[in-house]
């Protein structure tokens, strides 16, 4: 792997992701991750919210890497099923995740903000539970690696397999961006991967309990995310501005950026 011995002594960058991004699109997740792994050392780790395409990574790193990091933002609104699924992912795979929490615990929240932000201004509630937390976690890292794909949102549609990330400054790395869902499922499906029980009770994307509900036949896979707001994304994955305070807000919002 010619590249990978190019960019493995020295930090990179910018430049050197315009350099290499045409080739990477050419590259096999696995080849991905193990220039990921072998390029950026302990400095990289998997953010993953545990949806099926972020166990599709875990399970093909965990091939690779065995001590490979792994961290997620926890919000403390997740639901007893994700949590479940956390045990069983340090269990399967011997490793400990990484939880990055809020400055405020949700009762300071409630105290500064008021009650259900969510339900008023999901884009501050995700900024501060998701997006500032993911902020200072990035901030010890070189590079992180995510498990998005171009058909999840409009968003996320330009997406490269290897991306420099402006917004959080470090190199973003997106190894099944090209997958499809039914590509993700088979993996999970002949690999014997863990997955959230809610997948099998119509919630295709899940997230905080408050903003996520099944979804009915024929609806869009993230129909069930933010419903009633015309948000699609947390936060993470586009770039916005902080968004204001709760009192000014408007009731129908933007995307919150995860
Ligand atoms: S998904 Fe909902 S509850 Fe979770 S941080 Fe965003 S707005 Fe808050």
């Amino acid at each position: 792997m010619k590249e990978q011995t190019e960019f493995s002594s020295r930090k990179v960058g910018e430049r050197q992701i315009a350099e290499l991004q045409a080739a990477a699109e050419a590259w096999t997740p696995r080849h991905v991750l193990a220039w990921a792994f072998e390029t950026f050392g302990n400095r990289v780790a998997i953010s993953s919210a545990f949806g099926a395409e972020g166990m599709v990574l875990i399970d093909m790193a965990s091939r690779i890497n065995k001590d490979f990091r792994l961290f997620t933002i926890d919000t403390e609104f997740l639901f007893p099923e994700t949590y479940r699924l956390m045990d069983r992912i340090e269990e399967r795979y011997g490793i400990a995740i990484e939880k990055v929490y809020s400055l405020l615990s949700p009762e300071e929240q409630e105290r500064t903000q008021g009650a259900a932000l969510w339900g008023r201004n999901p884009d501050l509630c995700c900024h501060l539970r998701k997006v500032e937390p993911l902020r200072r976690k990035l901030g010890e890292l070189d590079s992180w690696i995510t498990s998005i794909r171009r058909d999840q949102t409009s968003v996320r549609s330009a997406a490269r397999r290897i991306e420099w990330d402006a917004k959080f400054g470090l190199v973003k790395i997106n190894p099944i961006v090209d997958w499809s869902a039914k590509q993700v499922w088979r993996y999970i499906h002949d690999h014997d991967v863990p997955y959230n029980e809610l997948h099998n009770q119509d919630y295709p994307s899940i997230g905080c309990t408050h903003c996520t509900r099944a979804v009915r036949p024929g609806e869009d896979p993230r129909a069930g995310r933010w419903p009633g707001f015309a948000k699609t994304e947390c936060g993470l994955h586009i770039i916005e501005p902080v968004p204001v305070a709760a009192e000014a807000a408007p009731a129908e919002t933007a995307e919150c950026g995860l």
